[in-house]
């Protein structure tokens, strides 16, 4: 089993899939062990989503993907996914945008994605809103809270979250489906399962001062090197990449912000 978060997993730890056999077999050992972590948290695995993540991936690849059964995918940025959307028009997928998002971009979100994880303030609620609004469309989305206390990630501090939820129902065509993080970038399994905990308390104080104001209260956490601890804590959706994928050569440090190297965190 890969160790929470590990940084620069080894090729072998996370092989290229490249056909469409080669993503039905990732797929299916990637449900089988939500399953089991669900099976130990007693949860039915029915009730969480594998939201596969394709940023880095080929268009070539992602289309392999597709057939082998991924109707959703997740990226991090907005040109990224964009491409991705209009050279894969051709296919039934919907888009989720995972990663912060500046206004100048809402614009993009707006015409292609059905989903948007990473909400974090007032500002860009309302530039998605105002497209959203010309564009006659609506678009799932989650508000993303800072769980590590780590100065460089984004999110809302816990604090804040409740305060910001009771903006939202002005932007009619935001759903808010629920919360989402990212745990602490650790090996130790036990600050990860903190951040969790701490994602699933704030849902469900919420719940019960502001029902109305977290939709259905999922909560988006849990990427490949942690979603097993994520789902045992609660997760409705798992944002796994490298575990489907293949390990990315990229590092992740371009996706969002550090200021430790790798090897520090
Ligand atoms: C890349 C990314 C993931 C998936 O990470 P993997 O290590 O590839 O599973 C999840 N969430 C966000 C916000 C990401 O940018």
């Amino acid at each position: 089993m890969p160790a929470a978060n590990a940084d620069t997993p080894s090729p072998a730890q996370y092989p290229q899939a490249q056909s469409v056999e080669d993503f039905r077999t990732r797929l299916a050992a990637v449900h089988a062990t939500m399953a089991a972590a669900a099976q130990r948290a007693g949860r039915d695995e029915s009730e969480i989503r594998l939201l596969p993540v394709s940023k880095t991936v080929s268009e070539e690849r992602i289309r392999h993907a597709v057939q082998a059964g991924c109707h959703q995918l997740g990226e991090n940025k907005v040109q990224e996914a964009k491409r991705k959307a209009e050279n894969l028009a051709d296919l039934d997928i919907a888009w989720s945008v995972i990663g912060h998002l500046q206004t100048n971009k809402a614009k993009d979100v707006a015409a292609f994605a059905s989903e948007f994880q990473a909400l974090d303030s007032h500002r860009v609620a309302e530039a998605l809103d105002r497209r959203l609004q010309s564009a006659g469309r609506s678009l799932d989305v989650f508000v993303q809270v800072n769980t590590s206390a780590e100065e460089q990630k984004y999110g809302l501090a816990p604090e804040d979250v409740a305060g910001f939820l009771r903006k939202l129902p002005a932007f009619e065509s935001l759903r808010v489906r629920g919360l989402m993080t990212l745990a602490v970038f650790s090996a130790d399994t036990q600050r990860v399962r903190e951040c969790f905990v701490l994602l699933r308390e704030l849902r469900d104080q919420i719940r019960e001062t502001d029902p109305d104001l977290i939709g259905p209260g999922d909560l988006s956490m849990g990427m490949s090197g942690d979603y097993e601890i994520a789902i045992e804590e609660g997760s409705t959706c798992v944002r796994v990449g490298q575990a489907i994928f293949g390990a990315r050569s990229r590092p992740d440090s371009y996706y969002w912000p550090t200021d430790r190297p790798p090897e520090q965190r």
